[in-house]
C-alpha cells in the first residue's frame, strides 16, 4: 500500500483525537481514502491502530508516526505564512506535501529557524521535537528578522522577503543582498546598518523583511 495513504490516515486520526473524537464511524466519514476497509486492515497489520468497541485508537507506534507527520505539516504551514507571507488558507495544500518529504534533520532546522513555534497559523498545537527541548538551554533561532537582531551584532543576510521588486533592486545596488555581511548600528529612531564602509538607514517595516544569521 502507498505510504501516502497510511500517512493521511495517521494524520486524520491525530486531528480527530485532538478534537476528542475516537469513533470509528467518524474516521470513516472523514477519510478520503478509496478503500477505508483495506486501509484499516493495513493499519492494523502494521500495528498502528487498534479497534476497541466503537473506537479506533492509535497505538504507541501509530501515535509516534502521526506526531512526526503533524509536526512537519504544521511547521511547513508556519514557514510558508511566516517567511513567505502566504495566506494561511492557501498554505495547507503545499504543507500537506512537505510532511512526506522533510527529513528529521531539516525539520529540526526549520523548527529552530522559526524559533520553535508552539502553534501553526490555524492555531493548532505543533508537537514538540528534540530541538524544542534543547532550545531553552542552548540554542537560539539561527535566523532572525533584522528587527529582532541586537544592536552591535554582525550578521549575514540570508534572504530578503519583499513584495516589491523595485525595493529589492535598490537594496542590491546599495550592497544589501543575500550573502552581505552587515552590522546593526542602531534601532531607534530608525534602523541603521553598516554594509562594508557605508551606513544605511532603513525603515522598520523594511527591516522586518530582512532575515539575518549571526556571524561570530
Ligand atoms: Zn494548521
Ligand atoms: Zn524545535
Amino acid at each position: 500500500m502507498e505510504q501516502e495513504r497510511i500517512d493521511e490516515a495517521l494524520e486524520l486520526l491525530w486531528t480527530l483525537e485532538e478534537d476528542g473524537y475516537l469513533a470509528f464511524n467518524r474516521f470513516k466519514a472523514n477519510s478520503d481514502d478509496i478503500d477505508v476497509g483495506e486501509l484499516v486492515d493495513e493499519l492494523k497489520k502494521q500495528d498502528m491502530v487498534l479497534i476497541k468497541g466503537d473506537d479506533i485508537l492509535l497505538t504507541d507506534k501509530g501515535r509516534g508516526l502521526a506526531k512526526g507527520l503533524i509536526r512537519r505539516q504544521r511547521l511547513a504551514e508556519q514557514l510558508f505564512t511566516e517567511v513567505f507571507q502566504l495566506r494561511e488558507d492557501s498554505v495547507q495544500a503545499d504543507a500537506c506535501k512537505m510532511e512526506h518529504i522533510l527529513s528529521e534533520e531539516l525539520t529540526e532546522r526549520v523548527c529552530t529557524f522559526l524559533g520553535h513555534p508552539p502553534k501553526c497559523p490555524h492555531g493548532k498545537p505543533i508537537p514538540r521535537g528534540e530541538c524544542c527541548k534543547k532550545y531553552k538551554v542552548d540554542i537560539e533561532p539561527l535566523v532572525v528578522r533584522l528587527t529582532d537582531f541586537e544592536v552591535g551584532s554582525r550578521g549575514r543576510i540570508v534572504f530578503i522577503v519583499s513584495s516589491e521588486a523595485l525595493r529589492l533592486n535598490k537594496f542590491s545596488s546599495m550592497g544589501i543582498t543575500a550573502g552581505s555581511i552587515i552590522k546593526l548600528l542602531q534601532k531607534r529612531p530608525s534602523f541603521v546598518i553598516q554594509v562594508e564602509e557605508t551606513s544605511i538607514a532603513i525603515d522598520p517595516e523594511i527591516a522586518k523583511e530582512i532575515f539575518v544569521k549571526r556571524t561570530v
